[in-house]
């Protein structure tokens, strides 16, 4: 596989890529508050979702299309790419339209070699960057065989984020990391950066900062953290999202050099 470094994507990256903002886009205004409050945290990508993939139906699924051109302001707040899930074809097309940076396939849609192989057809032809999150379950399959669909339309610029793994007996997280899995990605495919989403493994916002340490610790590339600047209240994911001040002290606090042998 033909893999471009993260660095190498023309979007101004670090070696230890940070990315931050709201599990979901609620209003152009909170879009603008949480940006915001996160200057000065050396953010290397702002997130947002604009389609919700829920579990069960009744609760919030996104503003949709009309929230896209609100992460305009985000851009120009804080001078960086923004980024949002895509799980068909249309959220591919919009995103495209709408000049988003960068994309990613979450969790529930990497399951479905069908759904990533839409996705890839609509990409044909585009050089846009998309992060693959790992499927819900823990197969290294999948994983890898969504990234060579997205590598066999001609996209490179490729790479993995560690969101854990679904497990009906697992109590202390939300979703369990298998560290294991990332760091085999990263030795079966030479180039791919494999960020970690904490956010989404541990499920509330206290363990945060020990799950990031770890993630630096076992060498992954960077860090995805739900911010949102009133998490309580938050439209999806409310306990497990931080305030942008408290992004800014776990970034502080972390040791980014500490890596285990
Ligand atoms: C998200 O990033 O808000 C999300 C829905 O994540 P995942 O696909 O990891 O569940
Ligand atoms: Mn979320």
């Amino acid at each position: 596989m033909d893999i471009v470094d993260i660095k190498d994507w023309g979007l101004g990256l670090d070696e230890h890529v940070l990315i931050a903002g709201p599990c979901s886009a609620e209003s152009q205004q909170q879009i603008e508050i949480i940006a915001k409050g996160l200057r000065g945290a050396n953010l290397g990508l702002f997130r947002a979702g604009v389609w919700k993939p829920r579990t069960r139906p009744g609760s919030f699924e996104g503003i949709g299309n009309d929230a896209l051109s609100w992460l305009n302001s985000a851009r120009e707040i804080l001078n960086v790419p923004v980024t949002v899930e895509v799980a068909n074809t249309s959220h591919v097309e919009a995103a495209l339209k709408a000049d988003i940076e960068v994309l990613w396939i979450g969790a529930r849609t990497t399951v479905n070699p069908f759904s990533v192989q839409e996705i890839c057809e609509a990409l044909r032809g585009t050089d846009i960057p998309v992060m693959v999150k790992n499927p819900i379950n823990p197969d290294l399959q999948l994983w890898l065989g969504a990234i060579e669909r997205l590598n066999k339309v001609g996209i490179n610029k490729v790479a993995a984020i560690h969101r854990g793994f679904s497990d009906p007996y697992e109590k202390r997280y939300r979703n369990k990391p298998e560290w294991s899995m990332p760091i085999h990605l990263k030795r079966m495919i030479p180039g791919i950066s494999v960020i970690c989403d904490p956010s989404h493994i541990a499920g509330t916002r206290e363990i945060i900062a020990s799950v990031s340490q770890r993630a630096i610790n076992f060498g992954l590339d960077g860090l995805m953290i739900e911010t949102h600047h009133d998490p309580d209240n938050a439209w999806s994911d409310a306990k497990q999202q931080v305030t942008p001040d408290t992004f800014k002290i776990i970034i502080e606090n972390l040791n980014f050099r500490e890596t285990l042998d």
